[in-house]
């Protein structure tokens, strides 16, 4: 019956704000932009430089390019004289990286969860108000990004552990009131997670409160394709059927020089939402085993994450009818945290990779040993559970 809805319906989109990121706006009923993210190093300029043009010629609205540090930065200022698409900064953990970068960006994304990192004592109104002068200083629109796997930890103490939909909320409400009381407006928020169901909650949640404010959607570490792409058609179905959503980005696993297909794929779901041509299968559970793995981004430490990714699904088919969820990162700065919820979870470091049993590290392992390791521990999970 919901999929009949949505077949039928006549999409009427919410009222959001207009947002200018470089040569087109966001929200308003504009055309739904659709983005991706450079996974070059980004100190690597001729790389990261051929992968915007790529991308901007897939048709990429917008790329983001992350940076962790004041080389990348400097990085930055190259690029941006090598390319005219529309750029946004990942501003990871270090937020005064903002002033260093913005002269050279259109967008400057921040993760609440991440402001406590630096300058623990001063408050995370303080750091967005800086953020809001940088930002206006250089003409820059701004995402709040909230990322299930890394709320900020004073909301999430606030709620049941269960609740992971709470404190995402909360967050990105407070941050939206917060720049409103400033007097910026020119923004976008995201509210993303691994599972396309809490995706579907909590964005439509947000919308209920603040039709106002323009939605970026995705599925973080939605995996590899044809999976990734199925959990991102779930969530955009439901949401952008509904008017909900002026951005998104379809985050693949893929090797770099396949990463238009993160933007063919996203064209191909909005089309196919504008003619009728729903499909989901609209109760999508964990029934059969479930691989999220993370796009990889300048961060990755070591370049055979993506093959890595892609050994873990071709080894696990055996186990597909069996309900677990695996997951693979490509950082240890933020696999630890995004693997909190799987029942196996592997991140990479420069020469081992970490493994975990739901919240237990079983220890680093050389890259030609994890996939034996990984495959003990998911047959003794199996025999466990055929057991109990
Ligand atoms: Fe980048 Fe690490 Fe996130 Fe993967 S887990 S996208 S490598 S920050």
């Amino acid at each position: 019956r919901v999929l009949e809805e949505l077949q039928s319906v006549e999409i009427t989109r919410n009222p959001t704000r207009a947002v200018p990121i470089g040569s087109i706006v966001v929200g308003d009923h504009n055309p739904i932009a659709v983005q991706s993210m450079t996974a070059t190093k980004t100190q690597d300029v001729a790389a990261t430089v051929e992968l915007i043009n790529l991308l901007q010629d897939a048709g990429a609205d917008v790329v983001r390019v992350a940076v962790d540090s004041k080389k990348d930065a400097q990085a930055l200022a190259e690029i941006r004289k090598q390319t005219s698409a529309n750029l946004s900064v990942d501003l990871q953990e270090n937020y005064r990286l903002a002033e260093v970068v913005a002269p050279h960006v259109d967008k400057i994304r921040y993760n609440p969860g991440h402001l406590y990192h630096h300058e623990q004592s001063k408050p995370w109104q303080d750091k967005v108000r800086y953020l809001v002068e940088v930002a206006t200083a250089h003409d820059c629109a701004m995402r709040v990004g909230v990322n299930c796997g890394s709320v900020d930890p004073a909301m999430a103490e606030k709620y049941d552990r269960d609740d992971s939909i709470s404190p995402m909320l909360e967050s990105a409400l407070d941050h939206c009131e917060l720049l409103d009381d400033l007097g910026f407006t020119r923004y976008v928020v995201s509210l993303k997670d691994s599972d396309p169901k809490k995706v579907v909650e909590v964005n439509t949640r947000f919308a209920n409160e603040r039709p106002d404010v323009p939605l970026h959607l995705g599925v973080t570490e939605a995996g590899m394709p044809p999976d990734g792409i199925i959990k991102t058609r779930i969530a955009m179905e439901q949401l952008v059927a509904r008017g909900i959503g002026d951005t998104i980005r379809v985050s693949l696993t893929v090797p770099n020089a396949e990463k238009p297909k993160e933007i063919a794929a996203g064209r191909e779901i909005l089309a196919d939402i504008a003619a009728g041509r729903v499909r989901s299968v609209v109760d999508y559970g964990l029934s059969t085993l479930n691989i999220i793995s993370c796009p990889s981004c300048s961060r990755v430490e070591n370049e055979a994450f993506v093959e890595l990714a892609q050994q873990v699904q071709q080894m696990t088919q055996y186990a597909k009818e069996h309900a677990l969820t695996i997951a693979v990162m490509g950082c240890r700065v933020n696999g630890p945290g995004e693997t909190d919820d799987a029942d196996l979870g592997l991140w990479c470091g420069p020469n081992y990779v970490n493994l975990k049993r739901g919240g237990e590290a079983l220890g680093a392992f050389p890259y030609d040993e994890i996939l034996g390791k990984l495959k003990s521990e998911l047959d003794a999970m199996i025999a466990q559970r055929a057991g109990s």
